[in-house]
C-alpha cells in the first residue's frame, strides 16, 4: 500500500507568548492573586504558555467592565454594531492560518479540520450575525427587541474558537456585552480572539475573557450582575448551573452532552454511509457533542457494512495534528484519555467485542486508536454514556419501528442520522426521533443559519440561526 510522506504545517505562523493575562476592559492584566495555570500541547505534552487564573475579584472586575460598556454598546445603532462584527469576521479570515495552527496546537485536533472546518465556520458565524444586527425588528421577536445586559458565557474545549463564536456573535449583534470563560485546557484561541477585538477597535469592556477552571466559571454564573448565562459543556455541570441560576431571574441556555444514533437502513448506499459513520464518530477524535456514537445498522446488511467500515478504518491516519494528512489527532487531555480508556475497558468487560485497526501511536502525548464495539446491547454502558472519544458502539435492528425505539432510548436528544435511499422514509423517521438535529445521508454538517440544540439531558435553548437571537433578547 502507498503511504503519504509527512506534510507538516509550519508552526512558525503563530507566535505564542510565554504567559497571558486576563482580558478585562480592553487590556490584558494578571489575576489579582497572581494565580496561573499551564496549557499544554496534548500531542507532545509540551507546555505552550502560562495563563492567568481568574478569582472572584477578577470576575467582578470583568462583569463591571461589561456593565459599563453595555450603556453605550446597547444604544449603538444595529448598523454600527454590525460594522464591528464584520470587521472581526474579516480579521478572523485574514488570520485564519495562524488561528488554525494555534487551535491544533492547544487542542490536538488535526490541522485539516481546524483549517477547513473550525476556522471557516467561526468567520461565517460572525458574518451571519453581523447581518442580523440592524434587522432585529424583523426577526420575529417584536418590532424593537431589547438586549438582556451582561452575558456570562462558559464553553468547553472541543471546538474552542467555534464555541466562542457561537456565544459571542449573537450576543454582540443583539447589543449585549459579554464575559466569556474558555475551557482550562484550551484557553489560547480565546486570548487571541481578545487581541482581534483590540485590532477591530471594539470598545473596551464589550468582550471580556476570564481564563480559569470550574471555580472561575461558578463565580461567573453566580455573579448577581450577570443577566444571562450561556453554557456549553457536560450535563453534570449543566445541572449544577441550572440549580444555581434557579430563582434568580437570570436567563439560561444549556448545550450539553449527547449520544446520537446514526441509523443505516438496508437500502442505504453503503460506501457513502461508511464515510458518514467515520466522520460521525472519528471527526475531532470523537470529541463532539453531536457525534454519531451509536451506530444502528439494519441486521440484513450488518456484516457487509462492518466489513467496509473496518476496511475504511484501517486507512485512517492517527498522529501529528499539524500534519496535513492526519485524520485523527491527539486526545485533548490526560483526564479525557483516562475516561475514554475506562469506558472502553468496561465495554469489553460487559461482553461487547472490541476492534481497532493496527496503528502505531506516538510515544508522547495523549492518544487513542479508533475503536468499534460490536455485539453491543442497549443495557451496556458504552451504549448509554457519552464517551466523547473515537469509540463507536454498534447495535442492530430489524424494523424501522425498532430503529426509532432504540434511537430514542437515551437520556440525551441532541442529534441523529438517517441513511436510506427513500426520501419518504427520511421524513417519516426524522419526525419520530427526539433529537434537535437530524441529518439525512450526511452527518456533522453545520451552518450558522441553522439552529442547533437539544432535548432532554442535552439541554435547552438553540444556538445559530434566527432562533439563536432569541436567547439574547428580552
Ligand atoms: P465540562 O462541563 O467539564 O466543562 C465545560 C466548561 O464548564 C469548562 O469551561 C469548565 O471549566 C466549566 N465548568 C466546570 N465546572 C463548572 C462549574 N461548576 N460552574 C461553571 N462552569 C464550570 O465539559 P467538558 O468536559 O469541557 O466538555 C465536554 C462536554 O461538553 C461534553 O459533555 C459535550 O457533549 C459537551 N458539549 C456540548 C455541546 C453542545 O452544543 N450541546 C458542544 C460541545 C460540547
Amino acid at each position: 500500500m502507498f503511504s503519504y510522506a509527512p506534510a507538516p504545517e509550519s508552526r512558525s505562523v503563530v507566535e505564542i507568548a510565554s504567559s497571558y493575562g486576563l482580558f478585562i476592559d480592553g487590556a490584558f492584566d494578571p489575576s489579582k492573586d497572581g494565580n496561573v495555570f499551564k496549557t499544554v500541547n496534548p500531542a507532545t505534552e509540551e507546555v505552550l504558555a502560562e495563563v492567568a487564573s481568574a478569582g472572584s475579584e477578577d470576575v467582578d472586575r470583568a462583569v463591571d467592565a461589561a456593565r459599563r460598556a453595555f450603556q453605550s454598546w446597547s444604544t449603538l445603532p444595529g448598523s454600527e454594531r454590525a460594522k464591528y462584527l464584520f470587521r472581526i469576521a474579516r480579521i478572523i479570515q485574514e488570520r485564519s492560518r495562524e488561528l488554525a495552527v494555534l487551535e491544533s496546537l492547544d487542542n490536538g485536533k488535526p490541522i485539516k479540520e481546524s483549517r477547513d472546518v473550525d476556522l471557516p465556520l467561526v468567520a461565517a458565524h460572525f458574518f451571519y450575525y453581523a447581518g442580523w444586527a440592524d434587522k432585529l425588528g424583523y426577526a420575529g421577536f417584536g418590532p424593537d427587541p431589547k438586549p438582556l445586559g451582561v452575558a456570562g458565557q462558559i464553553i468547553p474545549w472541543n471546538f474552542p474558537l467555534l464555541m466562542l463564536a457561537w456565544k459571542i456573535a449573537p450576543a454582540l449583534a443583539t447589543g449585549n456585552t459579554v464575559v466569556l470563560k474558555p475551557a482550562e485546557t484550551t484557553p489560547l484561541s480565546a486570548l487571541f480572539f481578545a487581541d482581534i477585538c483590540r485590532q477591530a477597535e471594539l470598545p473596551p469592556g464589550v468582550v471580556n475573557i476570564v481564563t480559569g477552571a470550574g471555580d472561575t466559571g461558578a463565580y461567573l454564573v453566580q455573579h448577581p450582575d450577570v443577566n444571562k448565562v450561556a453554557f456549553t459543556g457536560s450535563t453534570e455541570v449543566g445541572r449544577e448551573i441550572a440549580r444555581s441560576v434557579a430563582g434568580t431571574g437570570k436567563r439560561l441556555t444549556l448545550e450539553l452532552g449527547g449520544k446520537a444514533a446514526n441509523i443505516v437502513f438496508d437500502d442505504a448506499p453503503i460506501d457513502q454511509a461508511v464515510e458518514g459513520i467515520v466522520s460521525g464518530i472519528f471527526f475531532n477524535q470523537g470529541h463532539v457533542c453531536c457525534a454519531g456514537s451509536r451506530l444502528l445498522v439494519q441486521e440484513s446488511i450488518a456484516e457487509e457494512l462492518l466489513f467496509s467500515l473496518k476496511r475504511r478504518m484501517s486507512t485512517l491516519r492517527v498522529g501529528d495534528p499539524l500534519d496535513k494528512n492526519t485524520d485523527i489527532g491527539a486526545i485533548n487531555s490526560a483526564a479525557q484519555l483516562a475516561r475514554i480508556t475506562e469506558l472502553s475497558e468496561i465495554g469489553a468487560q460487559e461482553g461487547a467485542e472490541r476492534w481497532s485497526p493496527e496503528c502505531q501511536l506516538p510515544d508522547r502525548g495523549f492518544w487513542f486508536a479508533p475503536t468499534i464495539f460490536t455485539g453491543v446491547t442497549q443495557a451496556h454502558r458504552i451504549a448509554r454514556e457519552e464517551i466523547f472519544g473515537p469509540v463507536l458502539s454498534v447495535l442492530t435492528f430489524r424494523t424501522p419501528a425498532e430503529a426509532v425505539e432504540k434511537a430514542n432510548n437515551t437520556p440525551y436528544g441532541l442529534s441523529a442520522g438517517i441513511w436510506t435511499e427513500k426520501g419518504s422514509r427520511i421524513l417519516a423517521i426524522a419526525g419520530k426521533l427526539r433529537a434537535g438535529v437530524v441529518w439525512a445521508n450526511t452527518f456533522n454538517k453545520f451552518d450558522p443559519a441553522s439552529p442547533f440544540g437539544g432535548y432532554k439531558e442535552s439541554g435547552y435553548g438553540r444556538e445559530g440561526g434566527r432562533h439563536g437571537l432569541e436567547a439574547y433578547l428580552a
